[in-house]
């Protein structure tokens, strides 16, 4: 008889007749996928090329009672389940060999109601595709900076970008969302219902179930808005990345200025000298009135001798795709991040000597500048816990030759050891990599005993144990949450 090869939960093998393989493949809509069958090959590809995992399964799933099926399905056969949104995660928890991947691709309907300020947006939605939507009616809610990211496991983790000092994380706009929980229930979680699986999602990543779709409150931004890039060369780092934050101390929530080491991509506004050379280069959005926006940013092109100022009103969902040219897919990615609470004169000169000792053309520094309405919301009040954010310092390894790897792991490394006395302690479970596990229980701080004795409540066997993964508490730690 024929039969599937798969890994359980625990990594043992096992097999399964193919009538149940045939028997799941009748419930789902989408089909299921098998390794060399059409589309499989596109189907399991994730975002970060050194990711190269091959499921036993795909379930495209494209309803609810889809994803029903795939998770009644994963825990009878106790299977090692994977949840695929966007597929960015740069660990690659939304693939796993010889396991069930649960393919949210085909769930991308986003709708608004710009009435009432709200959004519908499908667990497979992209960035982009949510932005353009919202953007029709000139509103918006904080979303990431590259526009292929996945709208779930970006909310899922916490999300920030542009609109982030001014209206908060994207879990800070996230009024409910419908989960099927690994007893194959669905679940509506908001402030009114399952308030504590609500709590638990807003940071929690995938580990409380599969969310099929999110509610979103939105705000009015744009469509244009005050954009764009300051730049500056490397030999002028610190007196810029010194005046920088020091401005940034008293600037409107409004206004998000970034700060990215790299070496320049050949930019139109750039001259040619300066392509391929190291530089800083200052990304601000202001989201407000353009006049306002000109005049909050006139500072940024004072801090040193700027090789090239190019702000200016740009449409809100156009500069949401403006990095998407340096993020493509297939790229082989390494990243390490750090939190900090503030920036001292020595992170700054970790960073400009990291920069000066790039080792690729694509590797890159930034700098995210946070705090704002994001750290006007208590620490416990979400899963996501750190709120005395005011920077991200990520440190991106990014190259294409697998022969490079062990050199490109090593710089990241390094750096981040460098910059780690400097850090708040608490990171990001968005950026962590596939060998970051251990920094999931510091990173949730007080509230991962909560995380813990929720996961124990909702997901018992830890079925969803693909991703930055909360362990579920024992009963001798078991405290009520
Ligand atoms: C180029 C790039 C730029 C980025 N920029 C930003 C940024 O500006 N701001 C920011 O906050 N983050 C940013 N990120 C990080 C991003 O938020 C995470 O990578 C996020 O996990 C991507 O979500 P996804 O759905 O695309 O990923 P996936 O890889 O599909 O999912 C990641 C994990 O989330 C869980 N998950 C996904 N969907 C579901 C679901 N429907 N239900 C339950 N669990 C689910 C699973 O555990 C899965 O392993 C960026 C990442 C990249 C690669």
């Amino acid at each position: 008889m024929e039969s599937l090869t798969y890994l359980t939960l625990d990594h043992d093998v096992r097999q399964l007749p193919i009538s149940d393989v045939e028997a799941l493949a009748s419930r789902i809509s989408g089909g299921i996928l098998r390794l060399g069958e059409e589309g499989y090959e596109q189907a399991r590809k994730v975002w970060n090329a050194t990711v190269d995992r091959r499921p036993a399964l795909i379930a495209r799933c494209l309803t609810e009672g889809d994803v029903q099926a795939a998770v009644h399905f994963a825990a009878a056969h106790r299977m090692l389940t994977s949840v695929r949104g966007g597929g960015h995660h740069i660990a690659g928890n939304a693939v796993a060999d010889d396991g069930l991947m649960i393919d949210l691709s085909g769930m991308r309907g986003v709708s608004i109601d710009a009435a009432q300020r709200r959004a519908h947006v499908g667990a497979g939605a992209l960035l982009g595709e949510f932005d353009r939507a919202a953007q029709a009616h000139g509103l918006a809610t904080p979303l990431g900076i590259n526009s292929t990211t996945g709208v779930a496991g970006l909310t899922l983790g916490g999300g920030f970008g542009w609109l982030t000092r001014r209206h908060g994380l994207t879990i800070d706009n996230l009024l409910g969302a419908t989960v099927v929980t690994a007893d194959g229930a669905v679940r509506h979680a908001c402030a009114t219902s399952e308030p504590d699986l609500f709590w638990a999602l807003r940071g929690g990543g995938g580990n409380f179930g599969v969310v099929t779709a999110f509610d979103f409150r939105l705000h009015p931004v744009g469509p244009e808005v005050w954009s764009g890039l300051v730049v500056y060369p490397h030999g002028q780092a610190r007196q810029v990345l010194g005046a920088w934050r020091d401005f940034n101390r008293t600037s409107p929530d409004e206004l998000s200025v970034w700060a990215v080491l790299r070496k320049a991509p050949p930019l139109p506004f750039l001259p040619a000298s300066a392509h391929g050379t190291e530089v800083v280069v200052l990304a601000a959005l202001y989201c407000g009135d353009i006049e306002a926006g000109r005049r909050a940013t006139a500072p940024l092109a004072g801090f040193g001798e700027p090789l090239a100022v190019a702000l200016a009103p740009t449409p809100y969902a156009g500069f949401q795709t403006a990095f998407d040219p340096l993020l493509t897919p297939g790229g082989r990615n390494y990243w390490k991040s750090h939190n900090f609470s503030r920036l001292d004169d020595a992170v700054l000169d970790v960073a400009i000597d990291a920069a000066g000792r790039l080792p690729g053309p694509e590797c890159e520094i930034f700098l995210a500048q946070l705090g704002g309405a994001l750290s006007r919301v208590g620490a416990e009040d979400t899963a996501f816990v750190a709120r005395d954010t005011h920077y991200v310092m990520n440190l991106h390894g990014r190259w294409t030759e697998p022969k490079d790897d062990a050199q490109m792991r090593a710089w990241a490394r390094e750096v981040f050891r460098e910059a780690a006395p400097h850090a708040s302690g608490s990171g990001y479970v968005n950026f962590f990599t596939e060998d970051e596990g251990e920094r999931v229980a510091s990173s949730y701080g007080v509230n991962h005993a909560r995380l813990q004795a929720l996961k124990r409540r909702f997901d018992p066997g830890n079925l969803f144990r693909m991703n930055l993964n909360i362990a579920p508490a024992d009963t001798a730690s078991r405290r009520s949450p």
